[in-house]
């Protein structure tokens, strides 16, 4: 297997132009948060000075290849997706290696069908204790030094959010977990994090005002149970566990939101109790989102001040990150999730994503007919660059330019100041 340049991440999730590109930032603006133009004739496409694989991505992929490479004898297996890239998933599947869950969370493979030779890979994301368990009972030592080492592809950004979960817990806090309850990272922290105290998944700013208004009395048990649905650590009492509150999250959340979360519970405990015993009662502390997902979203942000006519985002539908960029670029012009190319139908039609339906649909007219254009191309944090190099390859096509009018407008890189 011939990896890239870094040494982590297999040659055929490259991509010759975006290479270009990223080699062109390290030498130019590699501070500046301005968006790169690529002019190719009159279409202008600007790239993020962030996008695409994170470490723990690169990380975790490296690990799974040099397994099948260390391994060739011996099965192989991932708990789930080991990240939300429907390519990088299917190429492992491809290479022999089987998912023990699917994406609706239903076993494939038994405890019984494991086997101690068998090896297994614990996701980007990290998984819940009891998967955990259920592996060790069929004999696969998870607790091993080798183990973690060269199996747990455990992003070490997640694992932080448990020790900051733990922390916060010794000290007598419930923790309010950030997230979307049915993600694997959300159910992997839900689950460490219950260990050592109480804990309540809240998705987003309503959950928080409902959350805030079971607070202030403003909210029934009956209501509070239907609202919250489950989405609490065992044992949960909402009427004596919501006394001391400190809030960690999902790592790939919207940044905006996870402020308002934490304003909106600290302003119900500062009406609750008072200004003076509010550090009792509340937490406060930073947010627990990932390098990746701050430097992603503020590079999408100083994109939106170029003024695109649209902007096309590459990654998985159920990548986090990903459809938090969506949002982002929605806020100001027409956006697009695809998967990839394949999905730029014409320069008439398109297949995408809808984040708010949230089911794959079809849109027509969606390309300025009329050049000069500006288009954004971005990627989610489990993209790999290869897609992003064909969306912007399909682009120039639809507009007629073709490999000469690349190669030039890679001469002529620039920042959009
Ligand atoms: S998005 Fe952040 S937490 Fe998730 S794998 Fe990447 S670096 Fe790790």
């Amino acid at each position: 297997m011939a990896f890239s340049q870094f040494d982590r991440v297999p040659n055929h999730y490259a991509g010759n132009l975006i290479q270009r590109i990223k080699d062109f930032r390290l030498e130019e603006g590699k501070r500046s948060l301005a968006p790169t133009r690529l002019p190719i004739g009159q279409l202008e496409i600007l790239i993020p000075r962030h996008f695409g694989f994170c470490f723990g991505v690169e990380r975790a992929i490296h690990m799974a290849f040099s397994a099948l490479e260390e391994h060739p004898d011996r099965r192989i297996h991932l708990v789930s997706e080991i990240i939300h890239n429907p390519l990088v998933n299917r190429d492992l599947q491809e290479r022999g290696v089987h998912f023990l869950f699917d994406e609706h969370g239903e076993r494939q493979v038994s405890e019984a069908q494991l086997g101690r030779e068998d090896v297994v890979l614990i996701p980007a994301f990290g998984t819940t204790l009891e998967i955990e368990s259920s592996l060790q009972r069929s004999g696969i030592d998870t607790g091993a030094a080798h183990f973690r080492e060269h199996y747990d592809t455990t992003c070490p950004f997640v694992s932080k959010v448990w020790d900051r979960g733990e922390q916060l817990g010794r000290e007598g806090y419930t923790i309010i977990i950030h997230g979307k309850f049915g993600h694997e990272e959300t159910q992997a922290t839900h689950s460490h994090t219950m260990q050592h105290t109480r804990t309540l998944v809240v998705r987003d700013r309503e959950e928080a005002l409902a959350l805030a208004a079971f607070i202030l009395g403003q909210m029934g048990e009956e209501e509070f149970s239907v609202c919250f649905a489950e989405k609490w650590s065992p044992g949960f009492d909402p009427r004596r566990d919501l006394e001391r509150v400190a809030v960690v999250n999902q790592t790939t959340m919207l940044a905006e939101e996870t402020q308002e979360v934490a304003d909106i519970l600290r302003e119900a405990m500062r009406q609750r109790y008072g200004t003076e015993r509010l550090e009792h009662h509340f937490a406060d502390t930073n947010d627990t989102l990932c390098y990746a997902t701050n430097w992603n979203q503020n590079a999408t942000k100083a994109l939106l001040a170029a003024r695109p006519d649209l902007a096309v985002v590459v990654g998985g539908y159920n990548s986090s990150n990903t459809l938090h960029l969506v949002e982002i670029c929605s806020q100001q012009m027409p956006s697009y999730l695809i998967e990839n190319s394949g999905e730029l139908l014409s320069p008439q039609e398109l297949a995408h994503f809808d984040i708010h339906r949230k089911e794959r649909i079809s849109s027509e007219g969606w390309l300025p007919t009329a050049l000069p254009a500006r288009i954004a191309v971005t990627s989610g944090a489990s993209c790999p660059d290869v897609l992003m190099n064909q969306v912007v390859e399909k682009l120039a096509e639809f507009y007629g330019y073709g490999e000469a009018e690349i190669s030039a407008g890679l001469e002529q890189l620039s920042l959009v100041e």
